[in-house]
């Protein structure tokens, strides 16, 4: 088959150049181009590519049984993951249910908070309030949940569309509001919400702590993090964490929820925490909640690969080598360090109207005014653009066109937590060339 032909389809026609190989923070095409790979694939890759200890922990595995069904046997790779992930998690969310990704995590962590709610005689409660805009996946109960028009949009008659509130998009506010008013002013909409639709009908609120690839490494006054988890505990509601993104170490903690002293009743993980050696995901959730479902007859949910020992032999691979290498400590002071470094291509460019993120979860956003933060022109398409303008000089960044009730681009900047001082002063010197060309494309 030529180059050109294909069979596999994904979401657009794209034309791209078949992967060779990949090393460290670096990407190979079969031309023997080199990327650096700014956004770790879809902020996935973590700790690198072909980590040659993970690899080596994945192939010892293999040689003993590459799958077991967990009806049949418990593996020692995913009981020791569960133990790992414990141990790291913050006091009392202590029990770990393996998935293939971050859709089923979602969904597992909304069909677990139900079956509990069903258990405690609560069977009224099923809406899960969420934000918008939001992404938490592709499936149908993942899309009921999400708030991006752009992925539910056709599929809207299919699902149920759950209660959504604005995130907090504050740094769009124009008023005289402090930071920390500002995040209240956010929270208390939940407050609302859930009042509108009836206390007793609403199971949990589900948020990205740190948003992603749907507003663009959006953080939260810090005031918004405590009364929303205030508000959840006052009406009995169950606080739920998407943190498939922001989770395994992104933002310079294991979990975000860390940056605030916040313990949820239920996270979803997965990208980093399999980080792209294998598909895996994990919802980890309160142990009385899951002795609660195991005393009512057990959880009604599982997937054929859950927890299968050669995925979970790397995902503690993988959490192995964070520890050994102090990856998330890294990922903290190299965020710190490119985050200033992003900041300052403000002076140069005055079409960049934010810089923001957590960790290595950062993200820039291009506006034709940066004191009214107005957006580009849709018709230039800057998200493909400039993307395409770094990709075409070897370094891969991620976008999104997305922003509250309207659009907007952003771009996310998050390269493998490995990565190192010069390595961002590459990504800086690729970037700066991109923005170049893309300032004189538009006369700006
Ligand atoms: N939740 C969040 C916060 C995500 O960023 C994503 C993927 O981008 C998902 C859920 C869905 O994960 P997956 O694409 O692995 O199904």
């Amino acid at each position: 088959m030529s180059d050109e032909q294909s069979h596999l389809f994904y979401q657009s026609r794209q034309p791209r150049p078949f992967l060779d190989h990949g090393e460290g923070v670096y990407l190979y095409d079969e031309q023997g181009k080199r990327y650096i790979d700014g956004s770790s694939g879809a902020m996935v890759s973590n700790i690198g590519h072909s980590n040659p200890r993970v690899l080596a922990k994945m192939k010892a595995q293999m040689d003993r049984a590459t799958f077991g069904y967990r009806l049949h046997f418990r593996t020692r790779p995913s009981e020791d993951l569960a133990a790992k992930v414990a141990s790291l998690m913050p006091e009392g969310l202590d029990r770990v249910f393996f998935v293939s990704g971050g859709s089923e995590a979602v969904e597992t962590a909304m069909k677990l908070a139900r079956q509990y709610a069903v258990t405690q005689g609560q069977g009224s409660r099923w809406k899960v309030i969420s934000r918008l805009p939001s992404y938490h996946g592709a499936t149908m109960g993942s899309l009921g949940v999400t708030g991006s028009p752009l992925f539910t949009g056709p599929f809207a008659p299919m699902f149920e569309e759950m209660p959504k509130i604005a995130a907090p998009t504050a740094y769009l506010d124009r008023d005289s509001l402090s930071d920390e008013e500002r995040g209240l002013k956010y929270a208390e909409m939940l407050r609302e919400k859930i009042e509108a639709e009836g206390p007793d009908t609403v199971l949990a609120f589900l948020m990205e702590p740190v948003g992603g690839a749907s507003t663009g490494a959006l953080v939260a006054p810090d005031s918004y993090y405590t009364r929303v988890a205030e508000i959840c505990a006052e009406y009995g509601i169950l606080l739920i964490y998407d943190e498939v993104m922001t989770g395994a170490g992104r933002t310079g903690k294991f979990l975000a929820a860390e940056h605030w002293g916040i313990t949820p009743d239920i996270v979803a993980m997965s990208k980093g925490f399999g980080a792209g050696y294998a598909p895996l995901g994990a919802v980890v959730a309160r142990g009385d909640m899951v002795e609660a479902l195991l005393d009512a007859g057990g959880f009604l949910h599982g997937f054929t690969y859950a927890g299968n020992p050669l995925a979970c032999a790397a995902g503690l691979a993988v959490l192995e080598e964070m520890e050994a290498h102090d990856i998330i400590g890294n990922a903290a002071r190299m965020g710190d360090v490119l985050k200033s470094r992003l900041t300052g291509l403000m002076d140069r460019y005055p079409f960049i109207g934010d810089v923001r993120g957590k960790g290595l979860l950062l993200a820039f956003e291009l506006v034709s005014d940066r004191d009214t933060m107005k957006v580009l022109p849709k018709e230039w398409n800057a998200n493909v653009e400039l993307v395409e303008l770094a990709y075409e000089r070897g370094l891969i960044i991620y976008s999104r066109r997305t922003r509250g009730g309207y659009e907007g681009d952003h771009f996310l900047v998050c390269p493998p937590l490995i990565i190192t001082e010069p390595q961002i002063g590459e990504i800086m010197e690729i970037l700066t060339d991109a923005l170049d060309a893309f300032a004189a494309n538009h006369d700006l």
